[in-house]
């Protein structure tokens, strides 16, 4: 077994392998890909690289088990137990996980082993829930001449899925969409991220463990171009969801267009924290900070624009600024660190001509701006004062960039929230009520947090719109997602 050593533990992991049918395989070209460790730029393990016919292969299996294996006609109940046991055995194995997603994407051990390995588990027992409460609806209907009608719908599980997993939250994200297809009795063919595969590969076997069916769930870890090209094209999936870049997302969509398959696309945004005059600043800083800061700014949802009432706006730049002064940045399984490092090379250069492009342009850059001088991928959290219509305010950069913009009055505020293409989430912070609701319906974004920042919660749907993607994760949407709507006119 090999042993991967972090700077904190040392994992034991089975062969990083394709997982196909309930088996650990190797890709059929014997390809492989080597995992880094964004800390110290070390190599950690060479993973399989799964190719078109090992897709092919994952795909069939997953169309065997929904078709004749028992996933899909097992009762509701069942499947929850499955999935209950899954979220134990999540729980049971959470510092080995975290370990796994830390060291590969440089994400702070304490925010994966108290953070995302605890909401992977909670999604799981929240999806264990739903499955035998599948229900459609019904419904007298007038009679004609003779005859009574009656009328009823049937959710049906969609069939065969395939998931397309980003780096940033590995687990979780797998979860929200491998939890909810299996609950409805789908089957999936799940593609991690090149950048953080192991974790998925734990999750998959620990699901194994609970008793999940062979072929109910594969995974094809690999590249993008590669297995996850051949995964979104391929003609024997009922849907495809992704999380990841807009790029990508887009293709996706062409693809699903040409075939008339089911999609969701969670695709990153450009978020505004909005705060206005009367907010409680001492409560909210910390939320704004940590829109901007927390995983290293590596994170869809974060509130990137921070568009504040020009009253008030030398505090929340001393407050970011303070927040990004103060942080420690260092080695993410440091109990001290308070900042990790950005996922690779490519990123880290991506967030630097992004930040030379904020000076360029004309920004006042307050604080930050620099790679850090050791080895490893970490960059400092910095801070601009600027305009909406820079580049910095305009594209998601994924790194811990704030732009603070100001405002005079609400319809402003409203508006330069809305000027942008993405619609992912926003942030009012305001003690004003009236502010709040005058505000919510004006928003063109899927989520909106009031007085806080970002967090989800499994029971609520979470999701974008324009080019932060189409349909909805989590709770009942989330849930339907996975299922096809049958409407049944009965006549006697
Ligand atoms: P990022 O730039 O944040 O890594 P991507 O959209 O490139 O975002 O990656 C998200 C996921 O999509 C990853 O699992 C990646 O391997 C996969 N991916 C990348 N390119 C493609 C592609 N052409 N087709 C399908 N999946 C892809």
């Amino acid at each position: 077994m090999p042993t991967i050593a972090t700077s904190r533990t040392s994992v034991e992991i089975s062969d990083p392998l394709l997982r196909i049918g309930g088996r650990g395989v190797a890709a059929r070209d014997g390809e492989t890909y080597t995992s880094v460790n964004p800390a110290d730029e070390t190599t950690i393990i060479d993973i399989a690289s799964a190719g078109a016919e090992d897709v092919d292969a994952a795909v069939s299996s997953a169309r065997k088990a929904f078709e004749d294996g028992p996933w899909a006609r097992m009762s509701g109940a069942e499947r929850g137990q499955v999935l209950s046991r899954a979220a134990e055995l999540i729980e049971q194995n959470a510092a080995k996980l975290s370990a796994l997603e830390t060291v590969e994407m440089g994400k702070l051990y304490q925010h994966t082993v108290d953070g995302d390995i605890p909401a992977t588990s909670g999604v799981f027992r929240h999806f264990a829930g739903w499955a035998d409460k599948i229900t459609g609806q019904s419904t007298t209907l007038p009679d004609v001449g003779p005859q009574h009608r009656f009328g009823f719908t049937l959710r049906q599980p969609l069939g065969v899925v395939g998931a397309i997993t980003p780096w940033n939250n590995p687990a979780v994200v797998a979860a929200w969409k491998v939890a909810p297809a299996l609950a409805a009795g789908c089957t999936v063919v799940l593609k991690p991220a090149e950048d953080a595969s192991l974790s998925t590969l734990l999750l998959a076997e620990l699901l194994d463990k609970a008793g999940l069916p062979a072929g109910a769930l594969n995974v094809v870890p690999g590249l993008g171009p590669r297995a996850g090209a051949a995964l979104a094209a391929h003609p024997g999936l009922d849907k495809v969801t992704f999380t990841g870049s807009p790029r990508v997302g887009k293709h996706i969509q062409s693809l699903a267009g040409e075939k008339f398959r089911k999609i969701t696309l969670e695709l990153g945004g450009k978020s505004p924290q909005l705060v206005f005059p009367d907010a409680d600043l001492e409560q909210s800083m910390f939320w704004i900070a940590m829109g901007n800061f927390y995983h290293q700014g590596q994170v869809c949802a974060a509130g990137t624009r921070v568009i504040v009432h020009e009253s008030i706006a030398d505090k929340v730049v001393d407050g970011l600024v303070a927040a990004a002064q103060s942080a420690v940045i260092g080695d993410p399984f440091d109990e001290n660190s308070t900042q990790g490092t950005i996922v690779n090379e490519r990123q880290l250069d991506n967030i630097m001509r992004y930040i030379d492009k904020g000076r360029s342009e004309g920004a006042e850059l307050v604080t930050g701006g620099n790679r850090v001088d050791r080895p490893g991928f970490f960059v400092e959290p910095t801070v601009f004062r600027g305009t909406n219509d820079l580049t910095i305010a305009r594209e998601e950069i994924f790194g811990p960039v704030a732009t603070v913009i100001t405002f005079r009055t609400t319809e402003e505020a409203i508006a330069l929230a809305n000027d942008t293409r993405y619609g992912l989430n926003a942030m009012i912070y305001s003690s004003n009520l009236a502010t709040v609701h005058q505000v919510i319906p004006q928003l063109r974004v899927g989520m909106i947090w009031v007085n806080g920042w970002g967090v989800p919660d499994p029971s609520l749907p979470w999701g974008g719109r324009e080019a932060s993607g189409i349909g909805r994760e989590l709770g009942r949407s989330g849930l339907d997602a996975f299922t096809e709507e049958k409407t049944v006119h009965l006549a006697f």
